[in-house]
């Protein structure tokens, strides 16, 4: 079966490593500018076809259809793709996640209402399209707050936190209009959680422990699973959220939810339509990695045990140069990206496993030490 996946970053680099052995085959659309490193080797890279923007988005999907060689499934592996595109490849082949899902995941405020429409909790906010607007948001919900733009943020790019009138003063220099974006009240979360789940097109739903993370900067740095201190009541939120979400979103393939618990309530952040970097600890803790889930998800076969034994964790290499010889002990296990190093840019990952969380945590801790100092 051939995969087409729309993007060639380290997310295709390694759903492409893990259905190579299920006798999968891929090819990348990378986008302008992408040098496809993360996936040299692993399947067919190519560019979008010549003049793109002058096609119209049908012939523009055929071009796309037929430079992929015409794969039997189209997925993605990051939220900012032309959802028209992923829309109109449909008349071609089957595409999972549905673009519709993706749609909602790709505007914080078609998410954020996803989020409100199915009674779900999440951090006071306000959608704003103008300056005027910006302020009055700001007033109402009160300093701390946090501005992300709609669209293209991630990885705390495009949001900026506010602690005081200045710092909304020091934003708006210069600035005489703004992008869509979502003023949101800064909660004083006690931990962060992600929850990774998949749904296989027969509809069979799995699921991963919830998953404990440390973000710094916005950007993920390490996780943790299961996480700890899971106590019946947030286990019984959890379960919900899960349900709310599947019952409520036309979706094949892995989803993540970035939650807060804040006075032990679990508040959504943010959906991802997609494999993700707090994942990533089940290449080596659970029987199927997210990877292989999400690739079962889409070429129709049964899902694989979620089940995980003992605890893993993640820590994420952000713009350093780490190798598999400083990297690799018994229980440690380096995944590169192929990527050249830039400052706090993803470049690579090690797991790491132990038979007791409190081990874990100190080997975590002492990695990210080992790695930023
Ligand atoms: P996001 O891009 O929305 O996933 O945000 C990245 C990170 O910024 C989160 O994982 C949090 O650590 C922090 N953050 C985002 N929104 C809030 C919020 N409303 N309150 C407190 N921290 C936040």
């Amino acid at each position: 079966m051939r995969i087409g996946i729309l993007g060639c970053g380290q997310l295709a680099r390694m759903l492409a490593l893990a259905g190579w052995p299920l006798g999968l085959r891929f090819a990348f659309l990378a986008d302008p500018g992408d040098s496809g490193d993360c996936v040299r080797g692993l399947g067919d890279l190519v560019s979008y076809p010549d003049a793109s923007e002058s096609l119209g988005v049908e012939q523009l999907a055929k071009a796309v259809y037929e430079a992929l060689s015409e794969p039997d499934v189209i997925t993605v592996e990051k939220e900012s793709v032309p959802v028209d595109l992923l829309t109109a490849l449909k008349a071609y082949c089957a595409v999972y996640p549905d673009p519709s899902a993706v749609r909602i995941c790709q505007n914080r405020g078609a998410e954020k209402t996803f989020i409100e429409s199915i009674g779900a909790s999440m951090a006071p906010k306000i959608v704003v399209n103008t300056i005027a607007e910006l302020e009055a948001a700001v007033a109402e919900l009160e300093f701390p707050v946090i501005v992300k733009t709609c669209e293209e943020g991630y990885d705390g790019l495009n949001q900026w936190k506010m602690n005081e009138q200045a710092d909304l003063a020091e934003f708006l220099i210069d600035r005489e209009s703004i992008a869509e974006s979502v003023v949101e009240k800064r909660v004083n979360f006690s931990r962060e959680i992600s929850l990774i789940l998949v749904r296989a097109a027969s509809g069979a739903t799995a699921a991963y422990p919830a998953t404990q993370n440390w973000h710094e900067g916005g950007i993920l740095r390490a996780s943790m699973a299961p996480a700890q201190n899971v106590d019946q009541d947030l286990a019984e939120q959890i379960e919900d959220l899960k349900n709310r979400v599947l019952s409520n979103i036309d979706y094949v393939g892995v989803l993540a939810i970035e939650c807060f618990i804040v006075d032990g309530k679990l508040l959504v952040n943010e959906l991802a339509p997609r494999v993700h970097n707090s994942g990533h600890w089940t290449q080596q803790g659970a029987a199927t990695s997210q990877f292989e889930n999400h690739l079962r998800a889409i070429a129709g076969l049964p899902l694989g045990s979620t089940q995980v034994h003992g605890f893993a964790g993640m820590a994420n290499l952000l713009g350093v140069e780490v190798n598999a010889v400083k990297a690799t002990k018994p229980n440690a296990f380096f995944h590169t990206y192929n990527k050249s190093v830039r400052p706090n840019r993803k470049v690579g990952h090690i797991n790491i496993l132990h038979d007791d969380a409190e081990s874990l945590k100190k080997q975590l801790d002492e990695t990210l030490a080992e790695i930023y100092g």
